[in-house]
C-alpha cells in the first residue's frame, strides 16, 4: 500500500484554489502544472500536441484573451505561453522504460462561474486561500483533482522504478460544459492506452464511500443556433425584413415537441433564446442555446439530428441564414468489469473505505469521451467516485470538501497502477 503526503496535496490544492480559471482560459493553471511536472523530471507536452484545434468546443475568443492577459500580468513565462499556442491543458508521461501497459489517468482543471462566499467559517476564507478572481471559483473540486494528479506524478518519480509500462497523466481543460475531452481525444494521445482511469471527488458519496461503478451517465450534445435575417421598418416596409426572432421561436417550440425515443430516456432543453432590438424593427438576429441528452448514443443522436433538422427547417421557412455550433458533448459510461474488480480489491485494502458497487450519477461528464476512445481502440476504462464530505453541493458558493480524501484518491489510483504495472 502506498502512502502519499497529504500535506503536500493540500498545499497544491490550496495554491490552485486561489487562481481559478474558466474553461479554455486556464493558462496560469496549465503553466503551474507544466512547471511543477517538469521540475519533477517528467516529460510534458501541451497546446496543439494535446488538443486537436478542429474539435475544440465552446471556446470564446474574449475568454481566451482575458486568460492570456491575466497569465501575462501574473508573470507566466512567455515561452510556456508560446508552447500552449492559445490552447490550455497538458500531459505528463512517466515511462519506466520497461515493456508493460500504457495507462492514461485524467484530471480536469477548470473552475466554475461562481462567486466564492464571504462567510468566515468557510475554510478557504479562514485559512486564507479563497479565490482571488471575482465571480470564479473552484466549486467543483477540480483544484483537488489536479493536486491528486500531481501527487501521483511525484509518487511515480520517487517510487515507480519497480513498475513496468508507462503512465500518461492528462490534465484536461474545459470539463464544465463538457467541452475539453473531445479535442483531447482527437489529438490521439490516449490511442495507445491499454487502460483509462478517471474520477470525481465528492459527487453522490460521503467520506469513506468509493463508488466503483457509477451509472446512468447521460450522453449529451450542446448547441448554439444563430439565425441571421434582415432588419426592416415594421410599419413601412415589413415585407423587406426577414424575421430571425420568428425563426428562432418556431425552432424552439418544434424542438420541445420532438417525439421521444421508445428505447430509453431522453432530454431536450432550450435554455436561452435571444432576439430583437426594438418594438418597431423586424428582428434581424435570433439565437438559441439548446441541449439534448440520451441514455445512450443512439438515443442522443436521434435527439441531436431532430434539433439540427428543426433549426435548418425554421431557417428555411423564414429565409434566414443559420449558423450551428456544437458547444459541448459527452457520451455514456460503460466501465469494464476487469477494472471495477481491480478497484474493488484496492479499496478493500483500506479498512476505513467501503466499495459501493453501483450508484446513479444522472449527469454528464466528458471523461466518458476519453474512456470510450480507449475502449474503441481495444483498451479498458474505469471512472469512479471518491466520496468526500461536502460543506455545500458542487457549483455552490460555500462548496468545500474533506481534503483528507485527496490522499485517499491518490492512493487508490496508485494501488491500481501497482496492480496493473506489476506482472
Ligand atoms: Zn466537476
Amino acid at each position: 500500500m502506498s502512502t502519499i503526503d497529504l500535506n503536500q496535496l493540500v498545499t497544491w490544492r490550496r495554491e490552485l484554489h486561489r487562481f481559478p480559471e474558466i474553461g479554455w482560459s486556464e493558462f496560469t493553471t496549465t503553466a503551474r502544472l507544466i512547471t511543477e511536472l517538469r521540475n519533477m523530471g517528467l516529460e510534458v507536452i501541451a497546446g496543439p500536441k494535446v488538443i486537436n484545434r478542429e474539435f475544440v468546443r465552446g471556446r470564446k475568443a474574449d475568454v481566451v484573451e482575458r486568460g492570456l492577459a491575466l497569465a501575462r500580468e501574473r508573470g507566466v513565462d512567455e515561452a510556456l505561453l508560446a508552447e500552449m499556442d492559445e490552447l490550455t491543458g497538458c500531459m505528463a508521461t512517466y515511462d519506466t522504460g520497461k515493456p508493460g501497459p500504457t495507462i492514461a489517468l485524467r484530471f480536469d482543471i477548470d473552475c466554475v462561474n461562481v462567486q466564492e462566499c464571504a462567510i468566515g467559517e468557510h475554510v478557504p476564507n479562514n485559512e486564507g486561500f479563497a479565490s482571488k478572481s471575482a465571480g470564479l471559483m473552484h466549486a467543483c473540486g477540480h483544484d483537488g483533482h489536479m493536486s491528486i494528479g500531481l501527487g501521483i506524478a511525484k509518487w511515480l518519480v520517487e517510487n515507480g522504478s519497480s513498475l513496468s509500462g508507462k503512465v500518461k497523466l492528462l490534465f484536461q481543460p474545459a470539463e464544465e460544459g463538457v467541452r475539453g475531452a473531445r479535442p483531447m481525444a482527437e489529438s490521439g494521445i490516449v490511442d495507445d492506452a491499454d487502460y483509462f482511469l478517471g474520477m470525481h471527488l465528492g459527487f453522490i458519496a460521503k467520506t469513506g464511500e468509493i463508488v466503483v461503478n457509477p451509472n446512468s451517465f447521460l450522453c449529451t450534445t450542446k448547441y448554439d443556433f444563430r439565425f441571421y435575417g434582415a432588419p426592416a421598418h415594421a410599419g413601412a416596409e415589413p415585407h423587406l425584413g426577414r424575421n430571425a426572432l420568428a425563426g428562432a421561436c418556431h425552432a424552439a417550440t418544434q424542438m420541445l415537441g420532438i417525439s421521444r425515443h421508445g428505447k430509453g430516456m431522453s432530454r431536450i432543453n432550450v435554455g436561452v433564446i435571444r432576439a430583437g432590438e426594438g418594438r418597431n424593427v423586424v428582428p434581424a438576429y435570433g439565437e438559441l442555446q439548446v441541449e439534448v441528452r440520451g441514455e445512450d448514443e443512439t438515443i442522443n443522436s436521434f435527439m441531436a439530428e431532430q434539433v439540427e433538422r428543426m433549426a435548418a427547417g425554421a431557417a428555411h421557412s423564414f429565409d434566414l441564414r443559420l449558423e450551428s455550433e456544437v458547444m459541448g458533448e459527452a457520451v455514456d459510461l460503460q466501465n469494464d468489469k476487469e477494472l471495477i474488480d481491480l478497484l474493488t480489491q484496492v479499496v478493500g485494502q483500506y479498512p476505513e473505505l467501503t466499495a459501493v458497487p453501483e450508484r446513479v450519477f444522472g449527469g454528464s461528464e466528458d471523461a466518458t469521451i476519453l474512456a470510450k476512445r480507449v475502449q474503441r481502440h481495444g483498451g479498458k476504462s474505469l471512472y469512479f467516485i471518491v466520496g468526500a464530505d461536502l460543506k455545500a453541493g458542487h457549483h455552490q458558493a460555500e462548496f468545500d470538501f474533506d481534503e483528507k480524501q485527496l490522499a485517499t484518491a491518490a492512493n487508490l489510483f496508485i494501488g491500481c497502477l501497482q496492480k496493473l504495472m506489476t506482472k
